[in-house]
């Protein structure tokens, strides 16, 4: 059985990752915001598969208390908490403290997440961390639009190769993963592939992860993307 941490388990990709594992006998440490406020997987799972943390991952605070109450080893941490930011983030329009908000879930809460459960993952015999990031972060593209999400998600594709090579002597592989266009509340109804799907793929990547794909960025479907 592996240990998977997921922020943001109690919807979109966050909840088909969880069910994905359920699913498959693996253990999961959910963390949400409210766990008062979980969809019906979260509170029926069987009890030797599911830890339930409640956290904001912008709350510094509450990110070292969760990881204080927790004494067991972590395989997989998967950032994939993230919000798409303020209506107005053009880069000749912005709604500055959105973009702040925006940076401080995108960018500093899976490195903050990270340090506060790097304990844990040094327990583990496989330890692995994957962020969810996103294509539109990748500084090889020009599209504009969006500005406050895309430097986020750049920010933090920086930040965890960072990571991955501060964290390589440790035998860590640090990696990050645009998950695809996904039907969720932030991907929309028309976007190209199911939670599921891009579960299924996700997880894939995390089972294989080793020191030898450290710091790079994938897709969902295990392909190299392009930074
Ligand atoms: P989603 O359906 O909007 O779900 C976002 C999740 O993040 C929810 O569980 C939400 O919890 C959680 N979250 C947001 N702010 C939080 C905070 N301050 N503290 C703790 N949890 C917080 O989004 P999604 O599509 O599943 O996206 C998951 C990840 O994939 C994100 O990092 C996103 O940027 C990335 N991504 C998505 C797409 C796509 O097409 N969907 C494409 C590229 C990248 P609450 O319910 O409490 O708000």
């Amino acid at each position: 059985m592996t240990t998977f941490l997921i922020t943001g388990a109690n919807r979109g990709i966050g909840l088909a990752l969880t069910a994905a594992l359920i699913a498959r006998g693996d253990r999961v440490i959910a963390t949400v915001r409210d766990p008062f406020k979980v969809p019906g997987l979260l509170r029926t799972a069987p009890r030797d598969q599911m830890v339930l943390l409640g956290l904001d991952v912008r709350d510094g605070r509450a990110v070292s208390r969760a990881a204080a109450t927790l004494d067991e080893p972590v395989d997989v941490l998967i950032n994939n908490a993230g919000i798409f930011g303020p209506e107005r983030q053009t880069a000749l329009d912005m709604d500055f403290e959105g973009f702040a908000e925006t940076l401080a879930v995108n960018t500093l809460a899976p490195l903050r997440v990270a340090q506060a459960f790097l304990p844990h993952l040094k327990q583990s015999r496989v330890p692995r961390i994957l962020t969810i990031s996103s294509q539109m972060g990748a500084l090889s593209g020009s599209a504009s639009g969006s500005a406050a999400y895309r430097a986020s998600k750049a920010g933090v594709n920086k930040l965890m190769q960072c990571l991955a090579t501060e964290l390589k002597p440790a035998g860590i592989p640090v990696v990050v993963a645009h998950p695809g266009w996904v039907q969720t509340d932030m991907g929309g109804a028309g976007a190209d592939i199911t939670p599921d799907a891009s579960a299924v793929g996700l997880l894939a990547l995390a089972d294989k992860l080793t020191l030898a794909d450290t710091g790079q960025f994938f897709r969902w479907d295990g392909s190299v993307h392009p930074w």
